[in-house]
């Protein structure tokens, strides 16, 4: 069947990233857009001559066909149902869902060929994220074919997407449940406990992002003294007072994180724990005033200094700052994790950043590991942007 949506037509030549499988059309290549063509309506997209490119969902902006599909494709109920079973059986193949693991990414966008929707689930409540109206306006039949995956087990969506729909768009969206109700919010991830505050808390409510880079950090936690800055509900903290480290200092601006966090060591640790403390501090401050040679364990892992390409610059001096107050203070054989989750910035830039600020001490540094996002936040390979999180592991002598 032959679909019946709006035609978006391209200007000539600009069928080229697309015919390479690159999922977004810049308003820029669209000859133009017919008036009865709304916001978040699926819509064919056709090269010059009229060649079908594919279809996807329209929005007002930079970015303004979002492809949902390479063909002539209907996007229905039964279209979102199989995206969503192959994205479940990724997951599946990674061993993400075990009873030791409820916690994981079950959407990416263009990862998962869903663009605009991010799904993290949480045992058995899953958190839908929309970033465009398309997603939007799909957001009962997605919810509703989420709770039909039978193994994965979830009863109960939030669909959260208050601060991440274009705010020009007018949909009001509404942070709320849109299947089941609140049951517990205490998930497990590799074995430990932490409580999810989808409701209030920053994306859905955890960074599940940087489930490997923790478990990394617990390996090298055994004996160590322990600096989590940007600590956020505690995630690095508490793996590395599992991995036995001597103490743990969990540092955060915020104090809703801090008590996050303070909740998430007791969760898994009991009522009193000696060897954790935590800071609702900023962390240039807290660093300025750190004794030198206190840690020889540090997490580094602060929100995105670049959030468009304007501020790549003011970004990039951030980082360097930022690791080299951290560095100047190491204690001798120190491991440090340090991390960007810009998406504007990239790896080289990154390491450029941390490279001047090593120089900026003078310390003999030496990179050990270099991190990035888990496989349940997979990359579309025809798409790049969606590579956001790097991470370099340094031993600083
Ligand atoms: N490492 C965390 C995620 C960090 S998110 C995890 O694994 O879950 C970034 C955190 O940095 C937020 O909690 C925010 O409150 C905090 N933050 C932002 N600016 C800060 C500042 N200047 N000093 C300290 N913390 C800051």
């Amino acid at each position: 069947m032959a679909t019946t949506y709006n035609t978006l037509t391209l200007k000539r030549g600009k069928e080229e990233s697309l015919e390479r499988f690159h999922p977004w059309v810049f308003s820029g290549a669209l000859a133009g857009v017919p008036g009865d063509v709304e916001e978040g309506d699926t819509v064919r997209v056709v090269a010059s001559d009229g060649r079908l490119i594919g279809v996807g969902h329209y929005q007002i902006g930079s970015i303004a066909v979002r492809m949902l599909d390479f063909g002539d494709t209907v996007i229905d109920d039964a279209f979102y149902a199989q995206r969503l079973d192959q994205a479940f059986a990724l997951r599946r193949a990674l061993g993400l869902q075990r009873a030791d693991n409820d916690t994981f990414r079950l959407v990416h966008g263009e990862g998962d060929f869903l663009p605009g929707l991010v799904i993290d689930v949480y045992g058995d409540t899953a958190v839908l994220q929309a970033h465009s109206p398309g997603m939007h306006f799909a957001r009962n039949i997605i919810a509703r074919a989420l709770t039909e995956i039978d193994s994965l087990g979830v009863k109960n969506v939030f669909y959260k997407s208050e601060t991440t729909l274009p705010y020009k768009a007018d949909l009001d969206p509404v942070d709320d449940y849109i299947i089941g109700a609140f049951h517990t919010n205490v998930s497990t991830e590799n074995g430990l406990k932490f409580n999810i505050d989808w409701l209030r808390g920053q994306k859905t409510g955890f960074f599940v992002d940087q489930r490997d880079n923790r478990s990394l950090l617990q390996h090298y936690a055994k004996g160590r003294k322990v600096l989590n800055m940007f600590c956020y509900t505690g995630g690095f903290s508490v793996y590395a007072l599992r991995g036995g480290a001597v103490n743990v200092d969990s540092v955060d601006s915020s104090a809703k994180a801090i008590s996050l966090t303070d909740a998430n060591v007791k969760l898994n640790f009991g009522e009193n724990v000696a060897n954790h403390r935590s800071f609702a501090e900023d962390a240039f401050k807290f660093l300025d005033n750190m004794d030198d040679g206190a840690y020889d364990l540090i997490v580094l892992d602060p929100p995105a200094f670049a959030k468009h390409r304007s501020a790549i610059r003011n970004a990039l001096r951030g980082y360097q700052r930022l690791n080299a107050k951290a560095m100047a203070k190491a204690a001798p054989g120190t491991v440090l994790f340090t991390f960007s989750c810009s998406q504007a910035v990239s790896r080289e830039q990154f390491r450029l950043a941390v490279f001047s600020a090593a120089a900026q001490t003078g310390r003999r540094v030496r990179i050990l590991h270099q991190l990035t996002q888990p496989a349940d936040h997979p990359v579309n390979i025809y798409h790049p942007e969606g590579e956001y999180l790097k991470g370099l592991v340094l031993y600083i002598e």
